[in-house]
């Protein structure tokens, strides 16, 4: 089966065909045959694209004021020139997208119809840099392949089955009934390395207490009961939680009243500066990169290890929540780009947590692989790196939705 995957976010796209043959899912992820990446913010005058396949990359400049156009070249990639991986894109069975926001309705992966490209369309407000290209990714496809089954994967489903005391809020409960709730966000990686943590242990999902730790410039934790998500750092929209790049995550609400009523914010200056200009980055001043931080940290820039310090605090502090929520713990999973290669943050991140059973092995962890277990022999907590792999994992569940049958 040849599976397109398409994962849009705010400012770039990245798309993968994989090929799945056989009747099980193979125990191991498969390399895409081809891979696109569309970077919008490389340059003010041009979005660029790159192109991976049979060995060879190839680079394109793309005009900024036609995506739609962007997405017809990157998809003739695939049957023309040096990247031709299939003659015809009638060849592709199915396509999936990652789609941030699917709301409360979703807890499975979807057959895109145009009752799921409302509901995606209503969720605009609640993820405004994301559902829109979604959309526009969907509709692009239409266009070139008429026939072909388009399935969502979102972002929010493994958290559907969240119990409700995780997931109100204690405003008012008719805002809930309204959609005001925790539905939280990286759900296909919670859920692919919840997963991959069970089979690294050689148990069984469902006797397993797991808390998911997914650093990167997003940033979530997920309490991980029996595989179900039973608590999420994130809420109501990403926004919420562990202090990230550049967004400030929790805060006391309070903060924003009086911004309003003394300094003269609006939705659009709080927008900004929550989500873009705090942070590490609003604590660091220039750059919300976690290797940005640790280099400055390094050379001994106290705001740089200040902001590295808040980070753990706060990571240390959710990691409190999630794991009141599961009443246990038997393994802790660091994943994306933070949690897979910074060694500093592991280590601060599990010191003196040793009453808990948790204990790293500092070789371990400086010279960590990927899904490998970097705890102490004698540690009753595994603490694992896993190599979140989100486009993979949407291949996948396209694939066993095909099989059920849509
Ligand atoms: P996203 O997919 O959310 O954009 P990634 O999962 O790619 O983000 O993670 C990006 C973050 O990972 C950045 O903060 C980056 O600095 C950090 N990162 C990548 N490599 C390292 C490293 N070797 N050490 C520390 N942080 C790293």
């Amino acid at each position: 089966m040849k599976i397109l995957v398409l994962n849009a976010g705010s400012s770039s796209q990245k798309s993968c065909l994989y090929e799945i043959t056989g009747k099980n899912l193979p125990k191991t992820s498969s390399k895409p045959l081809w891979e696109a990446t569309i970077d919008w913010t490389a340059s003010n005058d041009y979005g660029f694209m790159e192109i991976t396949a049979n060995g060879v990359e190839k680079e394109f400049k793309l005009d900024p004021e036609k995506r739609q156009a962007a997405m017809a070249k990157m998809l003739e990639t695939l049957t023309a020139g040096d990247t031709k991986i299939i003659e015809n894109l009638s060849e592709i069975n199915v396509v999936g997208h990652r789609v941030v926001h699917g709301g409360s309705d979703y807890a499975e992966a979807t057959l895109i119809t145009e009752e799921v490209k409302t509901t995606i369309k209503n969720l605009i407000p609640l993820a405004p840099s994301h559902n829109p290209n979604h959309l526009e990714g969907i509709e692009a496809i239409e266009k070139v392949l008429e026939d072909v089954p388009q399935i969502a994967v979102f972002d929010t489903a493994f958290h559907n089955k969240m119990p409700k005391e995780a997931a109100i809020y204690p405003i008012p409960y008719e805002w809930f009934e309204k959609g005001i709730r925790r539905y939280g966000f990286h759900g296909t990686s919670h859920k692919y390395c919840s997963q991959k943590a069970a089979e690294i242990l050689g148990k069984p999902l469902e006797s397993l207490r797991i808390i998911t730790c997914h650093l990167g410039n997003g940033a979530s934790l997920a309490a991980v009961k029996n595989g179900i998500s039973i608590n999420t750092t994130m809420g109501f929209t990403p926004l919420e939680g562990l202090m990230m790049g550049n967004r400030s995550g929790s805060i006391d609400p309070a903060i924003l009243i009086y911004l309003i009523q003394k300094h003269n914010f609006d939705a659009e200056k709080l927008n900004k500066m929550l989500n873009k200009e705090s942070g590490l980055k609003g604590i660091l001043g220039k750059s919300g990169d976690m290797r940005q931080v640790i280099i400055g940290m390094n050379k001994g820039d106290e705001k740089a290890q200040f902001a590295f310090n808040m980070f753990i605090h706060r990571l240390r502090c959710c990691l409190g929540e999630m794991l009141a929520s599961l009443g246990g713990l038997d393994a802790l999973v660091f994943t994306a780009g933070i949690g897979e290669h910074s060694a500093i943050v592991r280590e601060k991140t599990c010191v003196d947590f040793e009453f808990l059973g948790l204990k790293i092995d500092k070789e371990k962890n400086t010279n960590a692989g990927m899904n490998t277990d970097i705890s102490t022999p004698d540690a009753k907590v595994r603490v694992l790196v896993v190599h979140t792999e989100e486009d993979w994992a949407i291949a996948c569940e396209c694939w066993q939705r095909m099989n059920q049958g849509l």
